[in-house]
């Protein structure tokens, strides 16, 4: 069986939000007080998200990404993550995480089976990173990826949040880091998804500068065709043979013709889309004894609604109502 939307895209690749909360509060994404969090209760279970994605995989998903909010706050998630690898039909699961506890957690992470992890870090400047994040955890982050590169988790990349005016200087000095560690560094256009509206086209900084910023500094790019064209990034690779880099370019050059995703949020929420306006309730059927084949509908009726794509660069685009932590990114 296949989830396959009314233009053809067949969708094989779940994320599922295990929590809202977090530990910092990047500007693009949160705002700094009063953050309000979806009530403990109304997230939903292991043993939820398990049959969920039991239900998920019948239908055709192979692939998983944990995130959040920050995931590493969901405790026990090491468990979590071996009960998914668990289920016949999952092919790859993988973690997107702020790092910041990640140098105690890496390792139960690993022994329960993960080994692709991005970890988010938008610069090596100290100051700025408490600028972005209104916290003072940049080590914590540090070591947290050289605990998953001692550990030998395969591939660690970086995800780094590009916002015009700020991060220019950190773009080249992140590709250096990435060359020497051995990471990829994924550049993420800021997108219209934070929580206190400050996103404007004018502050993204878009992938056709840093381009340009990484050939003046390094050496010059080639494009990879990519192996698995359904995957978002574009990916570039040093010329000189050391190195690569991508780049998510939703503003600039939107990948919603090759999307293959679907999104759970931590409250039982099924998306089509990170920027959808609607969304489909699985909760309520996950805990008032419906069967799986209600659910089943449930997730075929969201894929079957699915639009063809965001309008971020239309006059029309409207911002969803829940921000990128309540989404999970
Ligand atoms: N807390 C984890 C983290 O920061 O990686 C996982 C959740 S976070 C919402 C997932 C990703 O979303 C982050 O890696 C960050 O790069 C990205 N992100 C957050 N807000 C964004 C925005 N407004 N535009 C683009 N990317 C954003
Ligand atoms: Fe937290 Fe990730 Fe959002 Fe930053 S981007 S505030 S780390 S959820």
């Amino acid at each position: 069986m296949s989830l396959t939307d009314s233009f053809g895209r067949l969708h094989d690749n779940l994320r599922i939000s295990v929590t809202d909360r977090c530990n910092i509060r990047c500007f693009y994404c949160m705002p700094e007080h009063d953050v309000e969090f979806v009530p403990r209760a109304e997230i939903l279970s292991f043993e939820e998200i398990e049959r969920f994605v039991r239900i998920a995989v019948r239908l055709g998903v192979r692939k998983l990404r944990l995130t959040g909010g920050e995931p590493l706050l969901r405790r026990d998630l090491d468990v979590l993550i071996s009960k998914l690898s668990a289920i016949e039909g999952i092919e790859d699961i993988a973690l997107t995480t702020n790092g910041v506890t990640l140098a105690e957690l890496a390792k139960p992470l690993y022994d329960a089976g993960l080994r692709r992890i991005n970890i988010h870090l938008d610069t090596l400047d100290r100051g700025r990173f408490r600028q972005i994040t209104r916290r003072d955890d940049f080590d914590k982050v540090i070591a947290g990826i050289e605990a998953c590169l001692n550990l030998g988790y395969e591939p660690v990349k970086i995800n780094a949040v590009a916002v015009k005016g700020l991060v220019e200087p950190d773009i080249v000095p992140l590709a250096r880091y990435g060359r020497e560690r051995g990471v990829e560094i994924r550049y993420i256009e800021f997108m219209p998804l934070d929580a206190q509206n400050l996103w404007d086209r004018g502050r993204v900084l878009l992938q056709a500068d840093m381009v340009r910023m990484l050939e003046d500094g390094i050496g010059p790019l080639e494009e990879i065709p990519d192996a698995d064209p359904r995957a978002p990034a574009s990916e570039y690779r040093f010329t000189d043979g050391v190195g690569r880099v991508g780049f998510i370019s939703s503003v600039s050059r939107p990948f919603c013709l090759n999307c293959n995703r679907i999104r759970l949020t931590a409250d039982g929420k099924l998306r089509y889309c990170l920027f959808a306006l609607e969304e489909t309730d699985v909760k309520t059927a996950l805990r008032d004894g419906s069967g799986d084949e209600a659910v089943e509908e449930l997730i075929r009726s969201s894929v079957e609604a699915k639009w063809l794509g965001h309008e971020i660069n239309s006059a029309k685009f409207v911002a969803p109502p829940r921000p990128m932590y309540s989404i999970g990114g």
